[in-house]
């Protein structure tokens, strides 16, 4: 079922226009804010909105259209997910209009918004992702290049990026998605994505590309190195690490909206990459599924770590069968 309403508008003061809508009930499904009824609508933000929790503070979630300030620009802002900005209750959103330069800013230029709640949101298995890298600009088809991975996700305790490691037994091998067989590949074992280098045609410095349209965000650590995390508001997220430094479509954990096939970095050999240095080069592509639905990846490592091929051999998949505990969950 899916219920919504349309948020009421406050008078405006001097330099900030001011939405608000108060005691919005919430337990669980995806909760939206769209230009729509149904969710599926952009609206007209004007040049920023800001979007405020005003029980949890921390909440809060601002988008802006960073290129056009200047240019007084009205921007379209995509059916924004804001499941990860509720708690458990009633929730009281304060939003934000910020006017845009100087101009005198005309109420109705933005909106109307309405808050969508999907109570019955089920997360899809349909595909919807491409590869990563200009391919076809090469002149190649996806079923040649996408089998040319230097590394398989693990099918067996894919737990790279956990501090959680594979027993004994499966600690040297690989389980990758078109075999019942075990290959014995150290390096790889527990791989937790793809990587794609040289031999599929992704080579040191070539754009990276969103793999289908959503909100990224910059992330780093010393294993992942420069990374890019796009938010595809259908309850996946794909990760793109190594990323070189140059070329990054953002650099901030604010949220950015990509279009699908846009360039959100250049493949690199940042974080932990071997052999080091640019023959190193790859892009590691992780894809995260937010199994308990409550608009957070985070909490879904390992449990909700996507193989993006799923399982093609004859036997059952390991890797959904196996459970653990983790974060006292
Ligand atoms: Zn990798």
């Amino acid at each position: 079922m899916t219920e919504y309403q349309e948020i009421t508008r406050e008078p405006y003061l001097t330099t900030v226009l001011y939405y608000k809508h108060q005691t919005f009930p919430w337990k669980s499904g995806k909760v939206v804010l769209s230009g729509s009824p149904d969710g599926t609508k952009s609206v007209n933000i004007g040049w920023k909105i800001e979007i405020l929790n005003a029980r949890d503070q921390s909440r809060m979630f601002s988008f802006n259209n960073t290129d056009q300030i200047y240019n007084c620009v009205e921007k379209e802002m995509p059916p924004l997910n804001i499941t990860h900005l509720l708690s458990e209750g009633s929730n009281t959103l304060f939003i934000r209009f910020v006017r845009p330069c100087f101009v005198t800013y005309k109420m109705q230029d933005i909106g109307p918004m309405y808050v969508v709640h999907f109570d019955d949101y089920e997360i899809s298995d349909d595909p919807f992702l491409d590869l990563p890298w200009d391919y076809a600009g090469d002149g190649r088809i996806f079923d040649d290049v996408a089998i040319r991975m230097s590394s398989y996700f693990d099918h067996e305790y894919p737990l790279l990026s956990t501090k959680l490691r594979e027993p004994n037994e499966f600690k040297f091998s690989v389980f990758s998605f078109r075999s019942d067989q075990r290959s014995n590949d150290l390096d790889y074992s527990s791989h937790d994505g793809y990587d794609w280098a040289r031999s599929a045609g992704a080579i040191h410095l070539d754009p990276v590309l969103a793999s289908a349209a959503g909100w990224a965000t910059y992330h780093y650590n010393k294993y992942s190195g420069k990374a890019i995390y796009i938010d595809h508001d259908n309850g996946y997220q794909t990760r793109y690490y190594h990323l070189d430094s140059d070329g990054l479509v953002t650099t901030s954990s604010q949220k950015v909206w990509v279009n699908d096939r846009q360039q959100i970095g250049k493949v690199g050999f940042t974080g932990n990459v071997s052999p080091t240095g640019s023959k190193g080069a790859h892009i590691h592509f992780m894809v995260i599924k937010d199994k308990d639905g409550n608009g957070s990846f985070d909490d879904n490592i390992p449990d909700g770590i996507t193989d993006p091929f799923g399982w093609q051999a004859a036997g059952s998949d390991p890797w959904p069968a196996y459970s653990f505990t983790y974060g006292g969950s």
